[in-house]
Parts: structure tokens; sequence; C-alpha cells
């Protein structure tokens, strides 16, 4: 009799385990599920001020804020990842992010690999160079050693000008230097290993102003360029949402407005 009491005693407590288990594990799953629901993650280089940029160890600047936007507008919480500007688009075409605004310009081919919101910024390259040394022109790049950030427009419009029999640049000696952040290409520059950068005028600007007088910058050609935020292909939902805060951003004055108080 104590034997049959105990195996039912202890069928029993199985059960309440079980049960009480079961229970445990429906909570838990529900928890991770609406913690998954509510992140929505961005990927970006914060080497790009005044786009996007450490401030101690915070990732702050004009896509941040706007992000932070798309985020308040789905009722999500934001997750802001640093990664190298070459890895962003992938990183959106595969799914490790949501979205990726990292100043990124809308072109062809990166129109093939991933869907941009509706244009944010205008843009157009600019040239540093040190001080007295001015270049004022695509043509007096011939023979400089020119340093861009890997796989940005910077880069691939120089290098295809090398490349391409027709370009000005074509066997003049001109050869580029390709950096993962632009801060450390200015600050190649800076130490007389290379002769100038190409980056977009926003960043140059801010780069020249943070390295006192030795530096400046001005406008090279005509490559002008807008930026949108891409998520990946068919994300249809996602994009129509970051469209309308950013049509309402735009209309509000805002983007002028961070850029300007991420520019001081
Ligand atoms: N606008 C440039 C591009 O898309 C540079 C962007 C960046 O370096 N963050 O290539």
């Amino acid at each position: 009799m104590k034997k049959i009491l105990s195996v039912f005693l202890m069928f029993l407590m199985i059960l309440t385990l079980m049960t009480g288990c079961g229970n445990n594990n429906t909570t838990d799953n529900s928890n991770k599920d609406t913690e998954n629901n509510e992140k929505i993650k961005m990927v970006t280089n914060a080497e790009f001020p005044p786009f996007e940029y450490f401030e101690g160890e915070n990732i702050v600047g004009v896509d941040v804020e706007i992000a932070k936007e798309i985020a308040k507008d789905l009722g999500k919480e934001l997750e802001v990842e640093h990664i190298d500007f070459s890895s962003v688009v992938p990183s959106v075409q595969t799914g490790k992010a949501d979205f990726a605004a990292a100043g990124i310009t809308i072109t062809p081919e990166r129109l093939e690999e991933v869907d941009f919101s509706i244009p944010y910024v205008e843009s157009i390259q600019h040239v540093i160079y040190i001080k007295g040394q001015e270049i004022n022109s695509l043509d007096e790049l011939k023979g400089k050693k020119i340093g861009v950030q890997l796989g940005t427009t910077g880069d691939i419009s120089i290098a295809d000008n090398i490349n391409l029999e027709d370009g000005g640049l074509y066997n003049s000696g001109a050869e580029v230097v390709q950096y993962k952040s632009p801060l450390e290409a200015a600050q190649d520059l800076i130490a007389g290993r290379i002769d100038v950068v190409v980056i977009d005028k926003l960043p140059a600007e801010e780069i020249v102003k943070n390295n006192g007088d030795k530096i400046e910058s001005k406008i090279l050609g005509d490559i002008s360029e807008s930026y949108g935020i891409a998520v990946k292909k068919g994300d249809k939902e996602l994009l129509e949402s970051i469209n309308k805060t950013l049509e309402r951003l735009i209309s509000e004055g805002k983007i002028e407005e961070y850029i300007a108080n991420h520019s001081e």
C-alpha cells in the first residue's frame, strides 16, 4: 500500500513539475516574443560625423536621431550596432539587421541588393587636402595618392576613374588607398602618407573642423548623391513606416535641425 502511495505521490509530483515547467515555458517564450517584437535593429558605421559617430560609448548623430523617431513611430525599442561601412548593406540584405542608416547613397547597384527609403539628404563629394595644396578639379588628382573609405561612393567613383581607359586619372600614376575609417584616412593625410581624402561633403567639413588649421576641403567635380535608409528587399511594411517618419521629419524641418545640432 505504502509503495502504491509513494508511486502515486511521485506521479503527482512529476505531473505538477511538468505543468509548472509548461507554464514557465509559456511565460518565458511569450516574454521572449514580445522582447523580439519590441526591438528594431539598425546597423551603421559610426565614423561618419555628423551622421553617426561615437560620443564615449554611445553612437549618436543625425541618422541615430532619425532612427529613434522610426522606432518611436513603430512602438519599438531601437538597437544600434556599429560595423564596417562595407558590411552595412549586406547586413540588411541577409536579415542580420532590420535597417541600415549610414549616410548611404542610393545607387543603382545597391538598389539591386536592398530597397531604399525616400531620399532624406542631398550630398556631393568633397576632397580634403593639406592647407595651401588646394585641389580645384578631378584633373588635379593625377598622380596623387587618394585616400577613400572602403566601399563608399568616393571609393567607387575614384577607382572607376583610374581603371577605365576614358577616365581622366587613367595611367596618371594616381593611386587609391582604401581605409575602413575616413577618420584614419584623415590622420594619414595629416601625417603625409597620402595626398588627399575623397569623402562626402558634411563628413569632410566635420573632419576639417576637428583638425584645426591643418586641412581644408572643397567640392570635387559634380558627383552629387542622395542618402536613403536601406531595408531588406520586399520589406514593404517597414519601408512604408520609415517613409512616413521621414516625410514627417522633412516637413517639420527636423533633419536640418539634427544636422545643425550635430555639426556644432
Ligand atoms: N555616402 C557614401 C556612400 O554611400 C559614404 C557613406 C559612409 O561612408 N558612411 O558610399
